[in-house]
């Protein structure tokens, strides 16, 4: 069974960021609240952002923070 580095560790590739975005936009870019998030990564590195899982986002640290204290 493969597993996907976003399933591993909750961390999503900035790569994989870029499908689920145009995903997203090909969609109609629909609201989204941004409830599934992961930390970002760039290659082995985390980049300091989190990402939305469900549009491909990415928020920074004062944004995340932002997020969870509105209980998101
Ligand atoms: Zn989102």
């Amino acid at each position: 069974m493969p597993l996907s580095l976003s399933v591993m560790g909750h961390n999503v590739q900035m790569r994989e960021l870029a499908g689920i975005r145009r995903r997203w936009e090909e969609a109609g870019s629909p609201p989204c609240e941004h409830t599934d998030r992961a930390r970002e990564y760039h290659l082995g590195s985390h980049t300091g952002d989190t990402a939305c899982l469900n549009c491909g986002k990415s928020f920074s640290p004062a944004q995340e923070a932002a997020l969870l204290a509105k209980g998101k």
